[in-house]
């Protein structure tokens, strides 16, 4: 196995870039322990220590109601189901600053359905309350198909939707919408969404703009390996193009209470996740963050995964609802203390982080 890796080894000591055989060739692999070693070498060898980030930070859906039915998604409901809602701005508003009352979080996470029955001003009209409730917030709104969902609702371009979100109070965008960029792959899981094409466009104007995003790969379900490292190595091209991407978040395909759990379908294996976060910091190097979404993985696996390239695992996150609807137990609310225990006991340094990754504290 030694032998298998040797090449890429040679490579990542001086600073090669790694390309898609060498990618295939390490998702292939079993030899976990190998992979982590040289994920943890290249996350160093790329300027990484031993901080590991995390954030303070509210997670709120706004609606759930959409018009895509992609067919991995437990959360989505069409408007004349019993547990649709569509919240206006006051009442997100007056939720967050509730919450805000109990735990001083620097930043709103918010995604939500494609609904076909609001327009752009409903999406605008949050953000104002939001900042004028909450100014200190970051507010990092709407995945990059929610932002087309808006230029189709209001028949104009990214750049015009951002501009006014952007005006609003958008500060970045979360990565949610990539799904798997091949198009077998999608035609498969969410053939109702936009071609990845639209994506990137958003992604690229947001970047050109001044607005920060993510990055995600959802995986686990019926993609090969060669469509993770071709997705892997379209969100690289596009970050050497405009360099925006702030931080990738790996996604474990959760089955529960979607079609794929009537048809067999199984939660990834942690074997499977130790390898997603290895394999995307090998690939992944510019984008200087990696997380391990520690709702998806579970706090003790995310703790592993902090020797297999992740630098972050996310945050506190107070109330998350995707996930949870498509059966994570991982529970929704780690308190500081807790992630600060979980990060030293793995013999790495808790930084407390922004969504800019500027440090607020470290212990
Ligand atoms: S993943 Fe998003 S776009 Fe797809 S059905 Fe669910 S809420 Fe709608």
């Amino acid at each position: 196995m030694l032998e298998t890796f040797a090449p890429i080894r040679e490579k990542i000591a001086t600073g090669e870039r790694l390309d898609f055989e060498d990618g295939v060739t390490l998702m292939e692999s079993d030899d976990l322990l190998a992979l982590g070693e040289l994920a943890d070498l290249a996350r160093r060898q790329r300027g990484g220590g031993d901080e590991v980030f995390f954030i303070q930070n509210l997670y709120l859906n706004q609606t759930n109601v959409c018009r895509v039915k992609c067919k991995f998604c437990a959360f989505a409901k069409t408007q004349k189901q019993e547990d649709a809602y569509t919240l206006t701005a006051d009442e997100l508003a007056a939720d967050a600053v509730a919450m805000y009352e109990h735990t001083k979080f620097t930043e709103i996470h918010c995604v939500n359905g494609e609904n076909p029955h609001v327009d752009l001003e409903f999406y605008a009209d949050v953000l104002r309350k939001l900042k004028a409730a909450l100014p200190e917030v970051h507010l990092k709104f709407y995945t990059a198909s929610e932002i087309h969902h808006m230029s189709k609702l209001e028949g104009c371009s990214h750049e015009e939707v951002l501009r006014v979100l952007k005006d609003a109070g958008l500060g970045s965008l979360p990565g949610g919408g990539a799904e798997i960029f091949a198009d077998r792959v999608r035609k498969l899981i969410a053939p109702g969404k936009e071609h990845p094409d639209e994506w990137f466009d958003v992604h690229d104007t947001a970047h050109r703009m001044g607005i920060p995003t993510h990055c995600t790969l959802l995986y686990g379900h019926v993609e090969t390996y060669e469509e993770r490292v071709d997705h892997l190595l379209r969100l690289r091209a596009q970050q050497d193009e405009t360099g925006g991407f702030l931080a990738f978040i790996p996604l474990a395909f959760h089955p529960e209470n979607t079609v794929f759990e009537r048809r067999g379908f199984k939660f990834t294996t942690g074997a499977d996740d130790l390898k997603m976060i290895a394999v995307s910091r090998l690939l992944l190097d510019n984008i200087p963050n990696v997380k391990a979404y520690w709702i998806m993985m579970g706090m003790p696996m995310a703790q592993v995964a902090l020797h297999f390239g992740a630098n972050d695992v996310q945050g506190t996150v107070v109330r998350e609802q995707i996930f949870q609807a498509a059966g994570a137990t991982s529970g929704t609310e780690q308190k500081v203390g807790e992630l600060v225990r979980f990060v030293q006991e793995a013999g790495r340094t808790p930084v407390q982080r922004d969504t800019l990754y500027n440090e607020l504290r470290r212990w």
